[in-house]
Formats: C-alpha cells, structure tokens, sequence
C-alpha cells in the first residue's frame, strides 16, 4: 500500500495534477474549458464518500422496523430532514395521507385431508439482534389483497402466469372456484392473483420455494444468505399496471387532505380475490397433501416432495381481513438552487420505507444518497454552484407502491412538467456489476460516466468491468456487438421502483441505476433483511454503496452543470430500430408458433402422443395471426436516425463555441431536449390504462415490474389484438415523426450559429 502511494506521488510531480488537458475531448454537452472545471469539481466529489458514514446511516435507519404508518418510519423522515439541513440543504417534509391496510386477521389451515394450520410467523433469531422486534414488525401479507374468507381445494399453478395456465387446459385442470397456490419469482408478485382470478380462482396463496431464494442456492439464514423455512416475502400486490400506483384512492391527483377520494369499493387497482405469502415451511405440507397429475418437469421445485398439481384432495381455508387505515406518507425534500438556469431541475430519489427493518431494501441505498448529499454540501461550501438545480428526495411508502413519489408527481405535475430535465433513482444496493437502466435517450451519457468510475475490487473502470462481464456471459451472437459497440446498452425501466411516475406519467426522462450480481439473497421482504445480514452477506464493507454514491452523485452534477443536457439520440434511435425488428419477429415467431400447431393438430401428433393414463387434452385450432403493416414505425425510425445524426454533428461541431453561445438560445435549445422524452408520450396514455402516457416504456400488464417496450404494440400482438396493434404502430410512428422534427430543430439552432 506504502509503495503505491509513493508512486503516485512521483507521477503528480512529473505531471501537473491537470485531469484533463484543453485538448481533450470535452464532455458531451460542455465546452472544454467548463468540461475541465466539471472534471476538477467531480474529483473532489468523489474522493468524500466515506464507507464508516454509509454504514453508520444504515445501522442508525434499519434499527427499527421503519414501514408506512409506523413511529420509525416518521423518525426516519425527520433524521433525514436534519441531516439534509446539517449538509446545507434547502430541505422540508411533505406529507400525504393514502390508504395503507395491515393485517387483522390471517388465518391459513387445512381441513381436509388431514388438518394443519399454518404458522404465519418468522421467528426471532438468537444471532440477529433486531429479529425480536416483534411489537413493531408488520406481520407476514400481501397489501392491497381484498377482504376475504375462503374455502375450497387446492391447485398448485407453477409461477401463476397466463403460460401456466394454458398448460393446466392441456392437463384438462381447471381452478374455477379453488384456491390456487404459486410460487414467488418469474414475475411481479401481483401478476399472480390477477391471473388467477382471471380463470376464476377464488384465493390465492403465493410461496418461496426453496429452488428459487432458499436451501438450493446456497446455505439458508442465519448461518448463509438465503430463506430459510419461515422466511416470508411481503409485498404489495396493487394491480398498479393495469390501473395506475400510487394512493388507491386518489388516481392521477396527489392524495392532499382536500383531495376527492374514491371510496374503497371504487378503488380499481385493489386485487379480486385474497391473497396471503407463505413460507415454505407452510406451503410443503399443503403441496404434500395434493394429488392429480403430476407437475410438469419445470413447475416442480426443490422441496422433498413429488409436485402434483391436484385439485386436491387438500382442501383450505383462508380467512384475511385488514384495518382499511389512512396514514401519512413522508417525503423529504431537499433543495440546491441552480445558479444559472434554477427552473431546469435534476431529481434524485430513493425510498426510505421499508417492510420491516430493510436494510437491503431500501436503506443500502438511502445510506448512499445521504452520503451524496452530504458530499454536495461540502462543495457548495467551496465554492462549486450547480448551473441547474439539483432536488434530493427521500421517498416514503415505495413499498406498498409507489405511494411518496407518484403522490408527489401527480401532485407537482404541472411544475414538473415544465421544469423537470431528468430523475435519477436508486434503490437496493448489493456487491458486483452497475447495473444501468433508463431512458435511451441517455445511454450514451449514462456510459461515459460509468467509464470515470473505479470498480472497488477489480480497479477497472465500472464500465470495462460491466463490458467484460457480459461478453462473458453473451451469446455467441451477442458478442461482436458488445465488443465493437460504442457504448453498452442499458436496459429499458419497467416498474417497482420510484422512476415510474416520473417516466411512466410525465414523459420525465429517467434513470436507475446499482451494483449487484455477486452474492446470493433470500430475504428480501423479510425480517431478515436487517444490518445483521447486510455486514455479513452483502457489501459488508461498503465499498459498493461509496461506488454507488460515486456513481450516481457524478451523474447527478455532470447533468446539472452541462451548458447543454447531454441527450444523445443515435443510439436513442438505434434501440428504436432494435425495438421496430424485435416487435416484427415477435409477430413472425407467433405466426409460425400456431401455423406449426395448426398443422401437429391436423397430421395427429396429439391422438399419437395421448397416453390414456395420464390424459390430456389437446390445445384448439387457432387462426394464424395476419400481416400487420410496420411501415409507419420502420419510415419514421429512419428518419429519427437521421435526426439524430444531424444534431450529433452540429453538437459537436459547436461544442469549442459552446461557451460563447447566447444564454438565451441556450435556454431555448435545452428546452428542447427536455421535451423530447414529453415527445414520446400521449396524453390519452395506453389502451384501457390512461396514467400510463410513455409510449415506449410500460411495466407489463402480465409481468408487473419488468418492462415492455413499446407495450401498446407489443402487449397487442401477444394478447391477440391485432388491429389495435397496427393502431399502435401507427401512433408509435407519429411520436417518432414528432421526435425527429425536435431533434431537427435542435441541429437547426445550433447550426444556424446564434452566438
Ligand atoms: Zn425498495
């Protein structure tokens, strides 16, 4: 360490400590002279993220189960207020009230044919000083599950998606009037009671199975990481995709004390039927007790048990009823005035709510975000005034979904509207890869700063290490784009996290961003999720939240201090031809998926491979899915590459005189670039979910957090609407026209020279 440090010290004697010479290429969006201040400004920044800090903000926030409602949660908010102050900070706490129910009755037996009544109940663990918090901790649910009092056979339904579904008609099972249970993963929790009400389920059980987060993968807790057999996943099932997240109560409006609210039974985004979490311990006597035919290869688990599917013979009762409360949300806000241009903004946001303790989810995150505000402070206090302003949010009630930031968005929406320039969400942390995902119009801003960050255990740059770590994991096919691609594709945001409202309902560009992929977990959603496991099973060291903090307080000043926001619309437009491609093939796959059926069913491959034994039934004869006419979207991607490559050429063409360039066309050229992620919406939002006004990015109406792109088209052709489909497209390619005339007009000020 001593021998490193010397030669470090010699090479800042033969070379002035100049980061950047004038030479070098600037920064996207900043002149050379001010790109080399921004360099020396994040130097600074970077070196203050201190691991002690980070670990002592999570020890102190995840001491006491912080959820909705509770006296934690509110102590939290008003830590983190005092803090923001201490640091500088512009800061306040507003408050909405939502509906948040809890637990009153849960009750899960079997009566038939034997009788068990499940535990419900994670036990307090002799090693794990927080897990005895009994008084405080939310016991084991799902929020947002309707009232209900239940009794029938079971049938164990896989994941519990629409595929599974299909798969239960062939093997001539039906879960009309039973209670189906499914296993966690595979899709957004919620998903599952929908689908199951959908085929008229009457309750629905969801568990962890040991194959997914428990004794398969690694050594459970407390002696390793994963679930152990009462581990329980709470978690919100809110049909949020299909309706919108937020307040039940209060869509499209923030749930202030004098707004109109919705009575509970008009809420739409509350589930159809009751839904209770089990653990494994509890669901392994209940699968035990099914029989019927045996689950398919891939539904079957790891449990030592054979996976029949039934119905029954295991009858159950489930009884869940909840306080239908209204409680207070606190969101902390904090405030550093832009000095040139204060009405363009920068937002950064995590949720400081948890379901219990939380120190994963979310306070592995907080803990960072404090740690960047912090940081900021000091170099306001020497000095460094950001061009933009720069807001810092600490979200409360993320958990049940989305409470604290979609309450603010649809109450700030008109501000937000006009001034907003990018939100920035983080939320768990964890050890490993960064993990980058956000609008595409930032990709290649969101790579350059992830090429200046150091990776703590490698000492590579973050970016050479993400690169490296997916052409080893690539495809053969994959690979050649990875290694010859300018900049690494970040993914497409869905949902479940904080970003939604700002990207979903506003049309706000957004990103999200971790470090994760090395280490295994199994209590998310848990009591287990608590300091004690995070200093044993994660980044026990806190060199990945510093590297978080690094991160996402670099994205945050570089974005706040450009002279011109550093949008860039090639590779915008290269996903967008992506996407055209995908969503074709996707129609072409599905044609020749049922033309190929069609055909099986005609010669007899399901009379020839019926075994009267183990019955089955074979799938009906479909109609081959027609052409639809992708021109509108192919004509307008090409002309959104050609846009694109305009203003790239203009940009950086201008970027010497970018200094000289007249505040006010400035203003008007960053307007624009502000616009062009409100371009991609619509303000009469998706079919059939009008908060939902992105036509590009949508949580999926059968997949929940994951993504679909361009879900409108694309949730069109695998739900079999094809003429709302090519609707689509066609809206999809005027927002495309729309977009390419934007970009246009931004070349065209800056070409045009107005100095
Ligand atoms: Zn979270």
């Amino acid at each position: 360490m001593r021998r490193l440090a010397s030669v470090v010290l010699i090479l800042c004697l033969v070379f002035p400590p100049i980061l950047f010479a004038a030479d070098e290429t600037a920064l996207v969006g900043y002149s050379p002279r001010s790109s080399q201040t921004e360099h020396e400004w994040e130097a600074k920044f970077r070196a203050i993220p201190d691991p002690a800090n980070l670990r002592e903000n999570m020890r102190r926030l995840s001491a006491r189960p912080h959820h909705v409602g509770s006296a934690y949660d509110k102590d939290n908010a008003e830590w983190i207020l005092a803090r923001f102050k201490e640091f500088g900070l512009d800061a306040h706490i507003e408050t909405f009230n939502v509906l948040f129910p809890t637990p009153k009755v849960r009750v899960l037996e079997m009566i038939e044919p034997t009788k068990f009544t499940a535990k419900l109940e994670e036990p307090a663990l002799v090693v794990d000083p927080t897990s005895n918090q009994k008084s405080e901790q939310l016991p084991t649910y799902n929020a947002y599950s309707i009232d209900g009092d239940v009794t029938a056979p079971l049938v164990f339904v896989n994941y519990g998606l629409p595929e599974d579904y299909e798969k239960l008609d062939r093997l001539g099972i039906s879960v009309k009037g039973a209670i189906v249970i499914a296993k966690y993963y595979h899709s957004w929790r919620g998903v599952k009671p929908k689908v199951a009400a959908e085929h008229g389920a009457i309750g629905c059980l969801i568990y962890s199975d040991p194959h997914d987060d428990g004794y398969t993968r690694d050594v459970v807790f407390p002696q390793g990481p994963m679930r152990n057999p009462d581990g329980v996943q709470r978690g919100s099932v809110m049909d949020f995709a299909s309706a919108s997240p937020g307040d039940p109560l209060t869509p499209g409006v923030g749930a202030t004390p004098d707004a109109k609210r919705l009575s509970l039974q008009e809420a739409k985004s509350l589930t159809k039927i009751p839904v209770l979490p089990i653990s494994y311990g509890d669901a392994q006597p209940l699968l035990a007790a099914l029989k019927g035919p045996m689950a398919p290869d891939d539904w079957r688990g790891t449990l030592p048990i054979p996976y029949h599917v039934g119905p029954g013979p295991a009858k159950v009762h489930l009884k869940v009823e909840f306080n239908w409360d209204i409680k207070p949300v606190n969101d902390v806000i904090a405030k550093i005035p832009g000095g040139v241009v204060p009405d363009e903004w920068i937002i950064r946001g995590n949720h400081h709510d948890a379901w219990v303790n939380g120190a994963e989810d979310p306070v592995s995150g907080t803990s960072s975000l404090l740690e960047e505000a912090r940081a900021l402070g000091l170099l306001v206090k020497q000095g460094w005034k950001p061009r933009r302003t720069i807001i810092y949010a600490a979200w409360d009630g993320e958990e049940p979904m989305l409470l604290g930031s979609t309450e603010w968005v649809e109450t700030h929406a008109d501000e937000l509207r006009q001034h907003a320039a990018v939100y920035i969400n983080t939320d768990g942390n964890d050890r490993g890869l960064l993990e980058m995902g956000g609008s595409h119009t930032l990709e290649q801003f969101m790579n350059g700063v992830a090429r200046d960050i150091e990776d703590p255990e490698t000492k590579m740059s973050v970016w050479q290490r993400a690169k490296l770590s997916a052409i080893a994991a690539a495809k053969a096919e994959d690979r050649k784009e990875l290694r010859e691609r300018a900049d690494l594709r970040i993914h497409a945001l869905g949902s479940g996290t904080d970003f939604t409202g700002f990207l979903d309902h506003l049309g706000i560009a957004a990103l999200d961003m971790a470090y994760g992929g090395e280490d295994e977990q199994g209590i998310y959603h848990s009591i287990y999720d608590d300091f004690y496991w995070y200093t044993h099973f994660s980044d026990s060291d806190f060199v990945y939240g510093r590297a978080l903090a690094q991160t996402v307080g670099s994205v945050v000043m570089r974005l706040a201090d450009a002279e011109v926001l550093p949008f860039d619309f090639v590779d915008f437009s290269d996903t967008m031809q992506k996407y055209t491609r995908d969503l074709k093939k996707l129609l072409a796959d599905k044609q020749e998926e049922i033309r190929e059926r069609n055909k099986e069913l005609e010669e007899g491959v399901f009379k020839a491979t019926f075994d009267p034994r183990r019955p089955t039934v074979a799938p009906p004869q479909e109609e081959v899915p027609p052409h639809l006419n992708f021109a509108p979207m192919e004509n307008a991607a090409e002309a959104l590459t050609r846009s694109a490559e305009r203003y790239q050429k203009a940009l950086s063409k201008n970027q010497t005189g970018l200094s000289e360039i007249q505040a006010e066309t400035l203003r008007t050229l960053n307007e624009k670039l502000i616009a062009s992620e409100r371009t991609l919406t619509n303000e009469d939002g998706l079919p059939r979910r009008p908060w939902y006004k992105h036509l590009l990015y949508a949580p999926g109406i059968y997949s929940g957090y994951e993504v679909k792109t361009v879900p409108a088209v694309r949730e069109g052709i695998e739900q079999k609407r094809y003429d709302e489909a090519e609707q689509e497209i066609a809206r999809v390619g005027k927002a495309f026209e729309a977009e390419a005339a934007l970009i246009d007009s931004a070349a065209q000020l800056l070409e045009s020279g107005a100095k």
